[in-house]
């Protein structure tokens, strides 16, 4: 009846507010974290599936809050966006990755890692954005060759000419392009063939844990799982037929690295390699013992 529609109403703008407080707090707080230092960037290793070997990590951001303690990305790099603020905190981002990956370079010679960032649509299409990722390369000594930029579909929502021409100028300074989160978004597999891309990061989205036996007669989470697999491998043909490389995230039982290896992905990244870990904790040069 209305008084509970009234209540309801009353309710909705109450926790409306209460998120608006928070988004605003967040916005606020997020100006000073980085001249304070609270972000640190976390590394996830990436893993060749033919070899074994650790040929790469992906940077992970972290935000530990001084009274709210430690707040996922997922919570405050849409807030940075809609302030602008994603566009300094990229630059940093990138200048700590590729410090961090000429100090590995330094360390493991000729095993070097390769580093992974995530770049946000916004600070992509930003003017200077070309300029940011050459000035980190140039101020850590880092080979282009070895900086890899994780792009989402998203970035094509503009003008796919001009995202085209971008994509191309970033691989003219040497660096590679990987389009992450790929079958989740907007998606159309003309960007799969007309961006000049290296490769393509499947989403976890499609890899349902494999290792539970399949004797439920659930039969609606069996074909699921059915389909999700069919789509793995879809995306891992289509992509080897635009000789682009294929990385498979949130790999996190050994039912899951069989069937990838099977499907002949390139690479994979989970927790059943290893959860993102401070710099110093990844991992050392030899094929660790997950594989045979
Ligand atoms: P993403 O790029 O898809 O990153 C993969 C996410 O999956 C990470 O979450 C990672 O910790 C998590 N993950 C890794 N292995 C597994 C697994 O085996 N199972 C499961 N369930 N999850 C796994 P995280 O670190 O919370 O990051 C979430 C998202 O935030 C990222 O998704 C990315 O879109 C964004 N993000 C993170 N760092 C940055 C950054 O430096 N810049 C930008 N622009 N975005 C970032
Ligand atoms: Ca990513
Ligand atoms: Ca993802
Ligand atoms: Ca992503």
């Amino acid at each position: 009846g209305k008084v509970a529609g009234k209540h309801t109403v009353v309710f909705f703008s109450a926790a409306v507010s209460a998120t608006m407080q928070r988004q605003a707090r967040l916005e606020s707080d997020l100006r000073r974290a980085l001249a304070r230092g609270e972000f640190r960037l976390l590394y996830q290793p990436q893993v060749e599936l033919r070899t074994g070997a650790l040929t790469g990590v992906e940077a992970l951001l972290r935000w530990q809050h001084p009274e709210l303690g430690w707040i996922a990305p997922q919570d405050f790099i849409p807030v940075a966006e809609e302030s602008g603020l994603i566009v300094p905190l990229g630059a940093w981002i990138l200048q700590e990755a590729c410090r961090q990956g000429a100090r590995w370079r330094a360390q493991r010679g000729v095993h070097p890692l390769r580093v992974a960032v995530n770049v946000s649509a916004l600070q992509f299409g930003h003017a200077d954005f070309v300029g940011v990722v050459l000035r980190a390369l140039q101020t850590s000594g880092l080979p282009p060759e070895l900086l890899t930029l994780e792009i989402t579909e998203s970035v094509v929502i503009g003008d796919l000419g001009a995202v085209t021409e971008r994509i191309a100028e970033l691989k003219r300074l040497g660096v590679r392009l990987s389009l992450d989160d790929f079958g989740t978004g907007y998606s159309s597999l003309a960007y799969l063939r007309h961006l000049p891309i290296d490769e393509v990061k499947i989403d976890k989205v499609f890899l349902p844990p494999l290792s539970a036996p399949d004797t439920s007669h659930d039969t609606t989470r069996a074909r699921d799982a059915a389909e999700d697999r069919a789509m793995v491998q879809a995306i891992v043909s289509l992509a080897h037929a635009l000789e682009l490389e294929v990385v498979a995230e949130g790999v996190e039982d050994a039912a899951q690295l069989a069937f990838l290896r099977d499907t002949g992905c390139d690479g994979a990244q989970g927790y059943l390699f290893g959860p993102p870990v401070a710099a110093a904790a990844v991992p050392a040069t030899r094929p660790p013992p997950w594989l045979p």
